[in-house]
């Protein structure tokens, strides 16, 4: 069994399932960016770190944005990237909250790029409270869309509302699995707390939605509520419920990293990087996850999806945790996977 799944893995290329796409409407494309004055170092600090020049922000950022991570991922150990659209904060009656959220990805946007680069798979992002949202997930799903992406916390989704038990049934029918953010968020502004709390996805999963729970619930801050545990046991009870790797590397993530590790909760883990995020071996190496020498090795490697990709495998994620994926993401869209499989 153990060798059929590692020649599974052998066989399919590696993908990195957690990728932001990123855009201040520059090139046309209906993205948009509102960088308060607290984050506004952090977000320079993050176009820095994935080799931006420091005006990109307000220049032609969609372009060198795309163009940037498309290079990233041609010269990484990755055959594709999952690319996020990000949809719009709704209220309790569907209608968009003025004035919040702190980005903008249309989702003909990423759908559109991945239509021209074979190297993205889209995630589209659409908010249930919507009124147009079985509509829009129609649309979605023929346009190609493999997963969705939602952030509750930040978008304000009680996904346990009865309202939307349809839209969840509709994505498993479509088997369309869901990427939901879980845990502390600190990069866009939280609007409900206690939707960091993994149980919020109770509904989807008891309808049959294959869910990832992203950062596997753990913290981001020193004072946000741990979550982590209640995900581990939410994995006895729901098959269908995995947790991304997604900014392990940052201070706080990783320090359920060697629960991670551990068997049966590996067998639910993918790999995700959460790009643009920062990346450093640092806080691996002082856990003791990642040993001196490999740190030395990764850490001066520009490309950051590689060098997490590296940490992480140096970490002991073996090759199925990179390539589990392909089992999850909807294959309806048989051209967009077919590359993927290793040559
Ligand atoms: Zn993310």
């Amino acid at each position: 069994m153990i060798s059929a799944i590692n020649g599974e893995a052998r066989a399919l290329k590696s993908i990195d399932m957690h990728v932001h796409v990123v855009g201040n409407g520059s090139g046309g494309t209906g993205c948009w960016l509102r960088v308060s004055r607290w984050h506004r170092p952090l977000a320079s600090l993050m176009l820095r770190h994935i080799g931006l020049p420091p005006g990109a922000m307000s220049g032609n950022l969609d372009r060198l944005y795309v163009a940037r991570l498309l290079e990233q991922v041609r010269t990484s150990s990755l055959g594709a990237v999952v690319i996020l659209a990000q949809d719009l904060v709704y209220g309790e009656r569907g209608a968009p909250v003025e004035g919040a959220g702190s980005f903008y990805v249309p989702n003909d946007y990423v759908l559109e790029l991945a239509r021209q680069y074979p190297e993205f798979l889209p995630a589209v992002s659409i908010h249930p409270a919507r009124p147009d949202a079985l509509a829009e997930l129609d649309r979605c799903l023929e346009g190609g869309a493999v997963m969705m992406k939602c952030l509750p916390n930040c978008q304000n989704i009680n996904c346990n509302d009865r309202r939307f038990t349809r839209f969840w049934e509709r994505m498993a029918e479509a088997k369309l699995p869901l990427l939901a953010h879980t845990g502390g968020e600190h990069t866009v502004p939280v609007v409900c707390r206690e939707y960091s709390d993994p149980r919020i996805l109770t509904l989807p999963l008891e309808c049959g939605v294959t869910v990832i729970a992203a950062h596997c619930a753990t913290k981001s801050g020193i004072f946000d509520p741990e979550y982590f545990h209640v995900f581990a046991e939410m994995t006895h009870r729901f098959p269908n419920l995995y947790g991304d790797t997604s900014a392990f590397n940052v201070p706080i993530r990783g320090r359920h990293i060697p629960k991670c590790l551990r068997e049966p909760l590996l067998q639910r883990m993918v790999h995700g990087s959460d790009y643009p995020v920062p990346v450093h071996g640092h806080f691996a190496w002082m856990r003791g996850v990642v040993d001196w020498k490999t740190f030395r090795q990764w850490e001066p490697q520009s490309n950051i999806l590689e060098r997490d990709y590296q940490l992480k495998s140096a970490m002991g994620f073996p090759p199925e945790t990179f390539t589990r994926i392909h089992r999850i993401l909807r294959t309806a869209n048989k051209r967009t996977m077919g590359p993927l499989l290793a040559s």
